[in-house]
Parts: structure tokens; C-alpha cells; sequence
């Protein structure tokens, strides 16, 4: 692994008085505020407010208010606002990435690429939304009298809870169908990277939407969650397992609907005819990409006996090769960890595997001669399941190689996990390598790909199973889940039940009759 030389200039955009401008749209009044800190060097760079229970329930009837007039504005005349945004966000794209990165500490690759999400997912809804909302007409149970309408009823309000690895795409991506269904959104970010969906904000309302509609709170969660959820219609949640179940039992009991994106521990499957230097190429990207801290990334890597060696040499060789750097260019392939916190908590992951006996065969350790937070790629082997790098999510540039016998074994392995967020498989015979995919318990697999196709595939549901979700987001579901259906029944006339002074054993030979002449006619 090379690191590359502390060149360190802050972007040009990251003024003191941009920086202002965007903390001053949080709705917080508490006494003392958080500092935002520059992952790279760990200077400050902005006080971010935070919100108290009053700020919380103010910025939900400003939304409240703001919702019931964006509702009633036609779709089309919604849409054009995403049409425009999706135009600035582009254009504003390296303002954005500047921003991810300062937060993050993530590569520029990484940074770019998240600005890429929340366009995308603007341009599949644009063009899917009028089908999804237009109030669908059926038949009713009577023909040719009645008939049944199936309303799209926005929820109204949406929490929307995000972490702090992509930030800027899950605290704009999951907002834009919720409002392009009718909705307001308060979001919650991350403390540590509140700045760039900030900004996206700034630029949706630069695009026409309305003020107000899209508030922001910020706080630590346990202190702030509880006031978002009892206020919310819907709750959407990105994070970890663990607080998943808290956001999910609260609101379980306020009866509201949840949709939760949680962690991974991801397997990846390599077959006897895969393709060795694309393979180790996508390995590379799977494991070590936004440095090991994408839900999806690869954390476990099953090989046959008969390629290990093969693909050990040369995916460690290639981890060595890796650049690491504090940079704002394009230069390193690695950035930091998100926090000298986080940190601890990947080094505690390695220095447990190989206490229990695991061997680093690559990285490990700690560059504070980069910066405070960040991590050497590390490659490990002999990790078993009752390491926490066995078992639980390491959430960094962690990978441990395994081998396999039979392609049943491989899948058991893959499977012996409580998660089930995504996996990959890699080989040449693309029927073998779906019929692999189909076994693996997991809401993503990916076939000759890490992680990024099913996730950009927005026309798909993309969510976890097991302990890795509950629910979808992207595809049809990842709008209508912001609504709810309205069932609207109506009879031109009355023509159910007894009709006066008819006979009931004639009126249930008329309706039995009825109903299957109807299956016969194939009207249901
Ligand atoms: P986290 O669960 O600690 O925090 C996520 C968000 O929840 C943050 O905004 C945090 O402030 C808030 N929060 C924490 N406790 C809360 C509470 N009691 N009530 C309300 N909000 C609370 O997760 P993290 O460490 O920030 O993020 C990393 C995790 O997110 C990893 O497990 C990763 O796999 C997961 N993740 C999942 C997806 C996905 O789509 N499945 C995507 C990105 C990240």
C-alpha cells in the first residue's frame, strides 16, 4: 500500500460563509451546538445547531403546513421541480462532492460518484411516477353498476433518518420520491455529514420547490429519534441493525408504516471458471471502495480450493498497490475512515480475529501519519465465526478469505450469517452463477459485479432480509410506499343484497349462480 504525500488545500467552495448559510436552515435552538469537524485534519469547520423537541415538532408543522398546498399542485407542475434540480445538481456536482468529502473523509472517486445517485433516482421516478399515481380504475364486484378506484393518498409527512456513509444520497435520494408522491420530509442526518444534504436542499428549493416542505433536524439519534417518529406519518430509516430494531419498535407502537435499510455482512462467491484479474479487480472496488463503509461492500470471500492461491497472491498484491491519501483530486484510490471512533471500532475487529487466531496477510494498522482516522486495507485469513470480523459488520477495509470445497458448501457459508443485504458471484458460465445467485439468502445479489449494478438498477427493489431490512427502496415500491391506498367503491345502483319482497333462497340462487358465470366469463 502507498500513501500518498499531505497536500491538503481545502476546496475553494468551502467558504466560512458558505458553510454558515447551510447550518443556518437547521431547526435548532439548543444551548451548545456540535462541531463539524474536516475528517483530513480534524479542524472545524462550521458549529452545526441542534435541535431540541420544540424545534423538532415546529419544523413538523412547518412541513404540515407546507405539504397540504404541495399536495394539491399537480404532478406535472411537481415533476418540472425534479426536472430542474436534476439539471442543478449536476451542474453544482463538484460543490457537492467538496462537501461529501470534507465530512467523510472519503476518496473524490467516491464522493463523485454518490452526487451520481440522487439524479438517478430523480430520472426514474420522473418518468414512472404518473403511472404509480394516477388513480388506477377497476371493476367492482357488480358488473357494468359498479366499480372500484384505487387512490394514491400521499402519507404526509415522512422522517426520514440517514447515516453518515453516503449522506448525500440517502438523505436526498429517499426523499425524492416521498415528495414527488405528495409528501413533506423532515430529515435527520448524521451530525458528522449534515453539510451536503444541506446543500442538495438548497438546490432543490433553487429548483422551485416549495419552502418549508423539506426541513432538516440535527442531533444525536437516541436524543432526537423518539420526537421525530411520534411526529412522523412514515419513517425511513438507513443505519444500523441495531438502531433499526429501536426505530422499528417505536414505530411499531405509534402504528406508522417503516421502511428499514440496515447492515450487511456480505459474501462473495468466486466459481472454479471465474475470470481471475476481473474478478481480484472487482474484489478490489467491493471490499476496499468509500474505504470499506458501503452497506453492501465485501466483508467475506469464498474461493475453490483449486484458485485460492491464485486469487490470494494477486488480490493482496493489488490491496498493496492501493493509494491512500488525504486529497481533494483524484489522486487517492482510499480515503479515511469517517471518525478516529470509527476507526477503533475496525482496528478492535482485526485485533479480535487475530487474538483468535486469524492471519493478517496485508494493512492493519492505524496511518496517523496520513490522518487521524485513517486505515491501512487490510486482507485476512483463517477468520472463523466466532470473531467479530466472522460474524459481525466490520464496516471497513476488512476483507477475510475463506476456501471451499463443493459450490453447496460455498452457498452454506455464504448463507451462515443472520444478514442478508447483498452478495456477489463471480464466474464465466452466467446460468451457473444465477443458479448460485437464486441460493443465496440476500435482498442484492450481484453476478460479475460487486455491489453497484443491482443498487443503480433503480427500476428494481433493492432491500435486505434478515436482519439486514425490512422493506424496499427504488422500483415501484420505493414510491408507493410514501402513500396510502384509498379504496374508493361506487354503485351506479343498488343492486346488492335482497332486493323487496324477494325470496332468500332465490336470492342466493341468483347470487351463486352469478358468481360463476362471472369466473366462467372471466370477470372477477
Ligand atoms: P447508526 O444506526 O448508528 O446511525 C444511523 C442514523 O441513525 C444516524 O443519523 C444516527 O444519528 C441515527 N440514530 C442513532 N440512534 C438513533 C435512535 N435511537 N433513534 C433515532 N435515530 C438514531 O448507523 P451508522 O453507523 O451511522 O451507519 C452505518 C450503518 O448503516 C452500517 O450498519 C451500514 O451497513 C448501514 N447502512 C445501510 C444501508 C442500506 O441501504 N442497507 C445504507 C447505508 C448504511
Amino acid at each position: 500500500m502507498t500513501s500518498t504525500p499531505v497536500r491538503l488545500q481545502r476546496p475553494a467552495s468551502l467558504t466560512p460563509e458558505f458553510l454558515q448559510g447551510l447550518v443556518a436552515r437547521v431547526q435548532g435552538t439548543a444551548a451548545v451546538p456540535w462541531n463539524l469537524t474536516e475528517v483530513y485534519t480534524g479542524d472545524v469547520l462550521v458549529e452545526l445547531p441542534q435541535s431540541t423537541p420544540t424545534d423538532i415538532e415546529r419544523a413538523f408543522s412547518e412541513a404540515r403546513a407546507a405539504q397540504k398546498t404541495w399536495a394539491a399542485t399537480p404532478l406535472k407542475q411537481r415533476l418540472e421541480v425534479f426536472e430542474r434540480a436534476h439539471t442543478l445538481l449536476i451542474d453544482n456536482a463538484h460543490v457537492v462532492a467538496d462537501l461529501i468529502q470534507a465530512e467523510s473523509g472519503k476518496n473524490r472517486r467516491m464522493a463523485l460518484e454518490e452526487t451520481c445517485d440522487p439524479p438517478m433516482v430523480m430520472s426514474h421516478y420522473i418518468k414512472r411516477a404518473p403511472r404509480l399515481l394516477t388513480p388506477k380504475r377497476r371493476g367492482g364486484p357488480v358488473p357494468l353498476v359498479s366499480s372500484s378506484t384505487e387512490v394514491r393518498v400521499p402519507k404526509g409527512v415522512v422522517g426520514i433518518i440517514a447515516p453518515w456513509n453516503f449522506p448525500f444520497a440517502t438523505g436526498l435520494s429517499d426523499a425524492i420520491p416521498a415528495l414527488i408522491a405528495g409528501n413533506a420530509v423532515v430529515v435527520k442526518p448524521d451530525n458528522k455529514t449534515a453539510l451536503s444534504p444541506l446543500y442538495g436542499i438548497a438546490l432543490l428549493e433553487q429548483a422551485g420547490l416549495p419552502k418549508g416542505l423539506f426541513q432538516v433536524v440535527c442531533g444525536e439519534g437516541p436524543d432526537i429519534g423518539p420526537t421525530l417518529i411520534d411526529n412522523a406519518n412514515y419513517v425511513m430509516f438507513t443505519g444500523s441493525t441495531g438502531t433499526g430494531r429501536v426505530i422499528g419498535e417505536r414505530a411499531g407502537r405509534n402504528l406508522i408504516g417503516c421502511c428499514l435499510e440496515l447492515g450487511g455482512k456480505n459474501p462473495m462467491i468466486v466459481l472454479e471458471d471465474a475470470d481471475m484479474d476481473e474478478t481480484v479487480q472487482g474484489a478490489l472496488f467491493g471490499v476496499f471502495g468509500n474505504t470499506g463503509q458501503i452497506c453492501m461492500h465485501i466483508e467475506r470471500i469464498y474461493l475453490p480450493e483449486s484458485r485460492y492461491d491464485e486469487f490470494r497472491d494477486k488480490f493482496v498484491a493489488a490491496a498493496e498497490g492501493l493509494t491512500m491519501g488525504a486529497s481533494y483530486d483524484f489522486g487517492p484510490e482510499l480515503g479515511s475512515l469517517v471518525s478516529p471512533d470509527h476507526r477503533e471500532r475496525v482496528a478492535a475487529h482485526v485485533a479480535d480475529a487475530v487474538a483468535k487466531g486469524a492471519t493478517v496477510l496485508t494493512g492493519g494498522n492505524k496511518r496517523d501519519d496520513i490522518g487521524p482516522a485513517f486505515f491501512e486495507p487490510t486482507v485476512l485469513e483463517g477468520v472463523t465465526t466466532d470473531m467479530l470480523a466472522g460474524s459481525t459488520e466490520t464496516f471497513g477495509p476488512v476483507v477475510g478469505l475463506h476456501k471451499y470445497a463443493t459450490v453447496r458448501e460455498a452457498i452454506q457459508l455464504a448463507n451462515d450469517t443472520d444478514y442478508g443485504l447483498n452478495a456477489s458471484v463471480w464466474g464465466k458460465d452466467m446460468k451457473a452463477a444465477h443458479q448460485v445467485a437464486l441460493q443465496i439468502e440476500s435482498g442484492n445479489v450481484n453476478i460479475n459485479d460487486a455491489l453497484a449494478t443491482a443498487y443503480a438498477s433503480k427500476g428494481t427493489p433493492s432491500g435486505g432480509v434478515k436482519q439486514s431490512g425490512v422493506g424496499s427502496r427504488h422500483g415501484d415500491n420505493g414510491l408507493t410506499k410514501y402513500t396510502d391506498v384509498q379504496n374508493v367503491g361506487a354503485l351506479k345502483k343498488q343492486v346488492m343484497g335482497v332486493r323487496p319482497g324477494q325470496d332468500y333462497d332465490e336470492y342466493a340462487k341468483s347470487m351463486l349462480s352469478g358468481l360463476k358465470m362471472m369466473r366462467k366469463l372471466g370477470i372477477r
